[in-house]
């Protein structure tokens, strides 16, 4: 048996690749997007009373992992890329159907658009439906999972001098949060588990407009060396 899905609308997220996207929403904040309704849900109607909301769940499609053969086993980038694991007791992208949930907050609503900030989502990524998040019912105190307890642990992020200055003034040209974004994305230490760092080796990612350089001068730290537009 199937069923045919179709999106309600389109993600216009400050993340152009999939590459130093957090691994859920809420680690950076600063991580904002605007979720453009299609019709006929780009009406006023679709989003009356959303006003009363500050978090909004959004089922989507990961629509950059789909593949055809169903994996039953993943290896999480969590624990470390080299455990498989069920794809069931996983966060995975890769998973039947597709399907990801994101909880994110919900900064302005208007007639077919909905700005949101807390986002992991790509550029692009289809939209199957948003719910409103109901504290009660969707926070659980108790609740437990052993293998991710607790939000990853973040690394220091340093500027060099220059970048800090180019990222500042991205930040007031774009009117984002840029500096913020850059170091709560990084923070959260993209680079493959796998890849032990050296100092040579420089990485780079594009936010919004701009690609942004670093490397890591030792264990544990990353240096910004470059934000420049892409
Ligand atoms: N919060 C969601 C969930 O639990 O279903 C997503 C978790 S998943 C581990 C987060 C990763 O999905 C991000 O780091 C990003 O690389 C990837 N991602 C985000 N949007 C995507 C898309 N449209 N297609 C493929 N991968 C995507």
């Amino acid at each position: 048996m199937t069923y045919s899905v179709s999106p309600i609308g389109f993600v216009r997220s400050c993340f152009k690749e999939k590459f130093a996207i957090p691994r859920q929403p809420q680690l950076a904040p600063a991580a904002r997007g605007v979720l453009e309704l299609v019709a006929p849900f780009d009406q006023g109607d679709a989003v009356q009373g959303l006003e009363h909301v500050s978090h909004v769940w959004l089922l989507f499609l990961f629509h950059q992992a789909l593949e055809d053969k169903p994996r039953l086993k993943v290896r999480p980038p969590r624990l470390g890329g080299n455990k498989s694991m069920g794809v069931f007791a996983t966060r995975a992208t890769h998973r039947p159907n597709g399907i990801g949930q994101s909880v994110v907050r919900l900064e302005k609503v208007e007639a077919g658009k909905l700005w949101l900030s807390g986002i992991d989502l790509l550029d692009g990524t289809p939209v199957l439906d948003i719910k409103p998040y109901v504290p009660y019912a969707d926070s659980l105190p108790h609740a437990r999972n052993d293998m991710a307890s607790g939000a990853p642990e973040a690394i220091a992020v340093i500027w060099a001098d220059t970048a800090l200055v180019q990222a500042h003034g991205h930040a007031t040209r774009l009117a984002e949060p840029l500096v913020e974004l850059i170091e709560q994305c990084l923070a959260q230490d993209p680079r493959p588990a796998y890849q032990v760092p050296v100092p040579e080796r420089e990485y780079g990612v594009r936010f919004w407009d701009v690609e942004v350089r670093w490397h890591y001068p030792q264990a544990g730290t990353i240096r910004v060396m470059e934000v420049v537009l892409g």
